[in-house]
């Protein structure tokens, strides 16, 4: 089928015939190691045939379909499908357990489930209404048997802009976690600005090896991908060899910090390596100043970071051309606007508050959580992010940490993101996270957790070296090591975990 005659059958579809409108079907989409490439054709064709599956199987404009599937071509087939059948795609991550997936599944009500053949059993027990199908890491399974005895050629149902094409669970820092509603217009306009800044074209070939349960792997990238006609080199996973290998015919990578300090660790990774590699983006945790430095100075790129979450896709970016400065995450995109507050009020420029935003980019509000919605989403679109930071006299963004995780100790205010850059400055520290546990005097005490790669720091170092630098206050009650930092797959340190490991510290 022609490139036009597809605009024409997802003509009233806004997402899908914006991400299918520039590639020709004869262009590769996906280059896979050990693995067939797949063509925009082939893409394109597959989610056809799984949007006709869907709507045989009940699926109604505005239904759910939850995916808890292992990270392939068909996965994005099912989002592709849904979104094509005028349903609303619900990723869930893979490591999540049956009692955590019964929770989403009697939230969401998904029409439709897809899940791996090895938990059928499980899942079948969560769902009494739901059309289950499986889906195998290698595409096998009862939706793609169902989906071969089906045309393509799928007619995208109409939905416009405002209609929801996404539903993604927050990670839940607190409570219960919450769906993030996302409507076409989310999605289609982020990514558009995305594409735009940072100067995604057909030429391009990303290395794509982030988890697609997340917004960074399945919007920031995928999206971008598609609506730029580049190829993606699809990766099941991180894998450092595989994107060593990767990297002298690719022009692009996007990827959490783990992935930048994991690649440093490759002995492999030089000038001739990158020498393909046009630009390398890093979000959804912040990346370490040390880090930023490290990689342009071994590889002579300067990573470009950017900041967002799962309610707002992406928000600000470090400039294409111009500055990438290490610790900041850039200038608001075009089109988002964004303001720091205390409670009611606009900060002085410079001073640390929350984070707020506002524009096409900003969710819904919460699935079936109306209160919520409403303690975080304004009247009038301003959304709180929860993330605190400041912009400098430049414009920049500067991230300094959740507003859950600033530690109230002796009535004063600690961002642990201070005390964690002087921390991770000194000489035998990996890395640090720096955690409010309660204590019976100052209601919570700041405590650090540092991974180092000196054996013979001791505590009574870090504290002499912080001592001259730090307000007594903001100087650890205790220093405690450990081998590593928990963190989640999207590289992000659970401080949740570190807080319940210390709580009794002090009592
Ligand atoms: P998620 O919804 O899982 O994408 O998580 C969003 C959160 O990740 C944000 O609210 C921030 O706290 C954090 N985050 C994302 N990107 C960055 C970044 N570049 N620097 C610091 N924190 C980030």
């Amino acid at each position: 089928m022609s490139l036009g005659k597809r605009l024409a059958m997802y003509h009233d579809n806004h997402l899908l015939s914006r991400l299918a409108g520039t590639a020709i079907p004869s262009k590769v989409f996906a280059t896979r190691p050990g693995l067939p490439d797949v063509t925009y054709a082939e893409l394109f064709e597959g989610a056809e045939r799984f949007a006709a599956t869907l709507t045989d199987a009940g699926l109604q404009p505005g239904d759910r379909v939850a995916a808890q599937v292992a990270k392939s071509i068909e996965a994005i087939q099912i989002y592709l499908g849904t979104v094509m059948a005028g349903g609303v795609f619900l990723p869930l991550n893979t490591a999540y357990t049956g009692s955590e997936v019964a929770y989403f599944l009697s939230d969401a009500t998904p029409r439709v489930v897809v899940c791996d053949p090895g938990n059928q059993n499980e899942i079948s027990q969560l769902t009494d209404d739901a059309v289950l199908f499986t889906l195998a890491a290698d595409g096998s399974g009862t939706l793609s048997e169902t989906a071969a005895q089906k045309p393509a050629g799928f007619s995208a149902v109409a939905r416009g802009a405002d209609d929801l094409a996404a539903i993604l669970y927050t990670s839940g820092t607190t409570g219960r976690s919450k769906g993030a509603m996302l409507s076409h217009q989310n999605l289609a306009s982020n990514s558009e600005v995305l594409c735009d800044y940072w100067q995604f074209t057909e030429q391009d070939l990303l290395i794509h090896a982030l988890p697609i349960f997340h917004t960074h792997g399945l919007f920031v990238a995928t999206n971008v991908a598609l609506l730029a006609g580049a190829s993606v080199h699809f990766l099941p996973g991180f894998n450092a060899d595989a994107i060593i290998n990767a990297m002298p015919n690719s022009t692009a990578m996007m990827g959490v910090p783990t992935f930048y300090t994991r690649l440093l660790d490759h002995s492999d990774l030089n000038i001739e390596t990158v020498s393909n590699m046009r630009l390398f983006i890093s979000g959804s945790a912040p990346l370490l100043v040390e880090t930023h430095e490290r990689w342009s100075d071994r590889t002579g790129h300067r990573i470009l970071e950017r900041y967002g979450m799962t309610e707002t896709n992406m928000n600000t970016s470090n400039p294409y051309r111009g500055d990438r400065r290490a610790g900041t995450v850039g200038f608001p995109l075009p089109g988002v606007e964004l303001r720091i507050m205390a409670g009611e009020h606009e900060v002085p420029q410079g001073e640390v508050g929350v984070l707020e935003v506002r524009g096409p980019n900003v969710f819904q509000g919460y699935w079936q959580m109306p209160e919520k919605t409403a303690e975080e989403l304004r009247p009038d679109g301003w959304f709180i992010t929860g993330d605190q930071g400041f912009v400098d006299a430049d414009g920049y963004v500067t991230i300094v940490g959740r507003e859950k995780d600033m530690v109230i100790t002796g009535g004063f205010n600690v961002y642990p993101k201070e005390v964690e850059s002087l921390i991770d400055d000194i000489p035998g520290v990996k890395e640090s996270a720096v955690i409010g546990v309660p204590h019976p005097d100052f209601g919570e005490a700041v405590v650090a957790v540092v991974v180092r790669n000196d054996e013979s720091l001791t505590e009574s170092s870090i504290t002499s070296e912080l001592s001259g630098q730090l307000a007594r206050f903001k100087q650890p009650k205790q220093t405690l090591f450990l081998p590593d930092l928990p963190r989640n797959t999207m590289g992000k340190v659970q401080k949740k975990a570190l807080r319940t490991s210390y709580a009794g510290l002090f009592s």
